[in-house]
């Protein structure tokens, strides 16, 4: 599987520090509030079981599954709901932990469902954050790494459904992905 990878962006060590960080702070904002922890499956899981075992405080974690329509590697627009929430966000704190942010689309989508759900607040952290692909005008509150706009895998980030389970984050060999297509 190594092998595959052409470049390695951002290092397993470095991820754990970040994580550490990350923790830390969001111990220190929702200390007493008790946060809805919302995942963005698949992707934000080994993200935000990282993160939130750093977090020092109650919380309460949920998850959804959303999917852009369309494959490949670029997302579409439009946002589905596969899974829904489990909790009731009305008045609740909701931290949502995303694995990447490149155009906006899908947690733009996500912040107005919660806040048309009537979330107390709402707030963005997500791993990784490639500025240049946005085309809505979102921000992340907190964002573990800014990267190129190229297409990663790893440590959540898949390509047609593998690579979620490298302990860290790179580039695939353009090889892979002319095979696929060919
Ligand atoms: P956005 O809606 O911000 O364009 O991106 C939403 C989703 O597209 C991400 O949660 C992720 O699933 C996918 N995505 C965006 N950029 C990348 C990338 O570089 N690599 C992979 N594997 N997925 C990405
Ligand atoms: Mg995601
Ligand atoms: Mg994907």
């Amino acid at each position: 599987m190594h092998q595959e990878i052409e470049e390695v962006l951002v290092t397993e060590e470095e991820i754990i520090e970040k994580c550490a960080e990350i923790g830390k702070q969001l111990t220190e904002e929702y200390d007493g509030k008790f946060p809805l922890a919302i995942g963005v499956l698949k992707g934000a899981m080994p993200f935000m079981s990282d993160v939130l075992r750093r977090v020092d405080t109650h919380l309460e974690m949920d998850f959804m599954a959303v999917s852009s329509y369309g494959g490949g590697t670029r997302s579409s627009g439009e946002v589905k709901i596969i899974k829904d929430l489990d909790a009731k966000v009305e008045g609740r704190h909701v931290l949502i932990i995303e694995d990447i942010i490149d155009s906006g689309l899908t947690l733009s989508y996500l912040v107005d469902l919660f806040k048309y759900r009537k979330a107390a607040s709402v707030k963005i952290v997500t791993l990784i954050d490639k500025p240049e692909g946005r085309t809505v005008d979102i921000k992340a509150d907190v964002v573990g790494f800014e990267l190129p706009n190229k297409f990663l895998v790893g440590y959540g980030l898949d390509y047609d459904e593998k690579y979620r389970n490298l302990p860290y984050i790179g580039v695939l060999k353009p090889e892979i992905y002319s095979e696929q297509e060919s």
